[in-house]
């Protein structure tokens, strides 16, 4: 077990480097005249602690773009660094290995496990990455989120957003580089999404409390497709047929919502202009 728990600090996140670093990636569906060109060359660099949203309209690439991020589709070309290594030659169980220790996820549908108390599920993460589980940790990502008193109820017992709250806690247990957040909030209402993003910006933003934890807050990457939530980033990426059409620093909704129209209908927006 010891031996396990060091690994997870072999490839440590250098202090300055990026939590995510994607070079002249592509990938390509099929072969021949009927290949799908889902991501074209994209070359982006997240730093630690901080706060992405990736918008786009459908078919942009957006999900292969995650997916390629997380190390959960390898591309066709490119390389992909997570955390300062790259993970391009990987072996799938390596691979494995490194987003259970290394990288959090938050989905649309929480995706917890409904049989386990939500301290449990908080807790499944370390168990997958072979560490000790730690309660104590579990209890205060739970704290973090508003949660300190429901560690052992079921997720059934919860209301939606309370569920997409443990799912951010069960992210944030094993102080990973990296949290992927694929629609966070798209089952969620206006109010509860609001909480959620404000929990994912917290956690972006909140100083080292203990003395494991990273020098920074987390480093998020977010696809939605909601400029109220897309404007809780420090940037906003814009997907169009596989490459990154637009960004933007820290927006307001509309100033979001107006960059996608003018991304969706480009002859709207000049004429609107
Ligand atoms: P988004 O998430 O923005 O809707 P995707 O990343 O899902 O976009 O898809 C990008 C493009 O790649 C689309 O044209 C889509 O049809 C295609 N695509 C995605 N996955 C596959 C696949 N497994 N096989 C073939 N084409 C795919």
């Amino acid at each position: 077990m010891a031996l396990r728990r060091a690994k997870r600090h072999e490839h440590p996140t250098p202090p300055n480097g990026a939590a995510v670093e994607l070079s002249g990636v592509r990938r390509q569906y099929g072969r021949g005249a009927g290949a799908v060109h889902a991501l074209r060359g994209i070359d982006l660099v997240l730093p630690r602690g901080s706060f992405t949203a990736v918008m786009g309209p459908s078919g942009s690439g957006k999900s292969t773009f995650l997916q390629c991020a997380a190390g959960l589709d390898r591309p066709t070309a490119g390389s992909v660094r997570l955390g300062g290594t790259e993970i391009g030659g990987m072996s799938e169980n390596r691979l494995t290995e490194l987003r259970r220790s290394r990288l959090g996820f938050v989905f649309q549908a929480f995706n917890l496990l409904p049989s386990l108390t939500v301290e449990q599920n908080v807790l499944l993460p370390m168990r997958l990455a072979g560490q000790r589980p730690d309660r104590h940790r579990a209890a205060e990502v739970l704290t973090q989120v508003g949660l300190g008193d429901k560690g052992g109820r079921r997720p059934s017992e919860l209301s939606g957003g309370q569920q997409q709250r443990v799912a951010i806690a069960r992210a944030l247990v094993t102080r990973p580089d990296v949290v992927f957040a694929d629609e966070p909030t798209g089952a969620l209402d206006t109010t509860t999404a609001a909480e959620v993003l404000g929990l994912l910006r917290g956690a972006v933003d909140s100083a080292p409390r203990f003395a494991g934890d990273a020098p920074m807050g987390a480093t998020v990457v977010m696809v939605t497709h909601d400029p109220v939530a897309a404007a809780y980033a420090d940037r906003v990426l814009f997907l169009a047929d596989g490459a990154i059409a637009d960004t933007l620093p820290r927006s307001s909704p509309e100033r979001i919502a107006d960059r996608m129209r003018a991304l969706t209908a480009p002859a709207y927006a000049g004429a609107a202009a």
